[in-house]
């Protein structure tokens, strides 16, 4: 891709035709995950839209003038006029084409993308899912000299990245900041040289044949296959929840806690997530008010105890939400008194939802034998029914679901892949 500054940008963006500026920096997970993206579909596109990037710690003005707040930035361009939603953060391919239609127009962009030509490629092991457990496989792997690409339809790190601070991983005296954690761990596995495809949509896995359709373009054929794709949030699963998912509710404090600053904030659940993320999110909110079913909350008793002296929350126990609304700017909650059966009203700034999680498995289509949660069958070495498939991490069947558990499961899988293929 071309690259210009800050003194270009009049005649190479702004004096027209079709433009696409990415606004790059260095040392920067997200603009290495975009570049071979742009890479590719600059051969697509390239003859009808301009391809170009700037590197905007070193066009600062130029940046700021313009807003571009954080990198990578895309911005489209049509004649000198800016013509679609800008993309940032972990932007997959599916996103920029979907913009390039704002450019190009719809056909025109369907027209180019079916020229395009499937491409192959072989490794040793593919590893689906870029949290503590295939970053660790990663690890071993690269070290042992075995070709490996870890894919993921986010950017690397898991749940780690999203978690505030994490006390209880071995080898730091202080608490961490999970980003820290996963961005050291990521880094750490990247150097040694195992390839990344990150915020990739992982369209088709057939775990018999070892292919995994990414971007509905790229086959990657593997001798062996590791599954660490995880958990998610679960769901309430009550009227308003998807409605409002993202604007009014979240499930990510880490991420969402610093817009409720001295505001109020209902956190639903009574684990160890809910209790110590609503502590952390205390350190914004004004107030915040726990909901949880039993009439005990199951956290451990180190972050209970941390809670109740926390003259910032409040405990509604033995209560149900029925449904999330809103009025005007504020979030209304429905909360059932589960002794009383009374029905009540909480109204409130934002929802913070921390019920446990779900094994991320959709994408298997039922080729693997589960257990009765739902989770991965393993053997000892994370073997799972399908021959040289194997599965480590939260998405496996097992007792406790940790940062040190996940790794130390991705150590197990890799050493006895590198005994079989090393
Ligand atoms: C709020 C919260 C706080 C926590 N705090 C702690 C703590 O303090 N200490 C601790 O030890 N543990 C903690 N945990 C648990 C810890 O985060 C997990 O045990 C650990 O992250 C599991 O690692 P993993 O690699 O198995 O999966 P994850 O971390 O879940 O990573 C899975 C990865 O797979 C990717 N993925 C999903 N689907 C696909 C797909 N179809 N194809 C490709 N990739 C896919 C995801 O994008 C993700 O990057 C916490 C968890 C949560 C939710």
């Amino acid at each position: 891709m071309k690259e210009i500054v800050a003194v270009d940008y009049e005649n190479e963006v702004l004096a027209g035709g079709n433009v696409l500026v990415d606004f790059y920096s260095t040392e920067c997970p997200p603009c290495e995950a975009i570049a071979p993206k742009l890479e590719t579909l600059e051969k697509l596109f390239g003859k009808e839209i301009k391809f170009l990037k700037i590197f905007r710690q070193g066009n600062r003005e130029l940046a700021d003038k313009l807003g571009v707040k954080s990198s990578p930035t895309l911005l489209f361009y049509q004649d000198g006029e800016e013509v679609s939603a800008r993309l940032t953060g972990g932007v997959k391919r599916s996103e920029i084409v979907r913009e390039l239609k704002h450019v190009l127009g719809k056909e025109r962009v369907s027209e180019i993308m079916k020229t395009q030509q499937p491409t192959v490629t072989n490794v040793d092991v593919a590893i689906l899912g870029a949290g503590p457990g295939g970053l660790t496989a990663g690890l071993y792997l690269c070290q042992a000299r075995i070709n490996t690409v870890l894919v993921d339809i986010a950017l690397p790190g898991g749940n780690v990245s999203t978690t505030h601070m994490v006390s209880n991983y071995p080898g730091f005296i202080d608490p961490q900041p999970g980003y820290m954690l996963s961005h050291n761990m990521s880094e750490q596995t990247k150097r040694c040289g195992t390839t990344y495809k990150v915020a990739v949509d992982v369209t088709h896995v057939d775990l018999q044949k070892k292919e995994i359709l990414i971007d509905a373009q790229e086959t990657i054929r593997a001798k062996r296959i590791i599954i660490a794709t995880g958990t998610s949030p679960n769901r309430i699963g009550i009227p308003g929840e998807l409605e409002f998912k993202g604007n009014g509710i979240s499930y990510c404090a880490t991420c969402d806690a610093k817009y409720f600053v001295d505001k109020e904030v209902v956190v639903i659940g009574g684990g160890n997530s809910a209790i110590e993320e609503a502590d952390f999110i205390s350190k914004f909110a004004s107030k915040i008010t726990i909901v949880h079913q039993f009439d005990q909350l199951q956290a451990n008793k180190t972050a209970q105890e941390k809670a109740f002296a926390n003259p910032k929350i409040s405990f509604m126990l033995s209560h149900e939400p029925r449904a999330f609304k809103k009025a005007g700017e504020k979030m209304v909650v429905e909360v059932e008194d589960l002794k009383s059966k009374e029905l009540k009203i909480l109204n409130t700034d934002g929802i913070f939802v921390f019920i446990g999680q779900k094994p991320n498995l959709e994408i298997f289509e039922n080729q693997l034998e589960l257990d009765q949660w739902g989770y991965i069958k393993t053997d000892e070495d994370k073997r799972t029914n399908i021959s040289d498939v194997f599965a480590v991490g939260d998405v496996t069947s097992k007792k406790y679901r940790q940062i040190t558990t996940a790794i130390a499961d991705g150590t197990i899988a890799a050493i006895a892949i590198t005994r079989e293929i090393g």
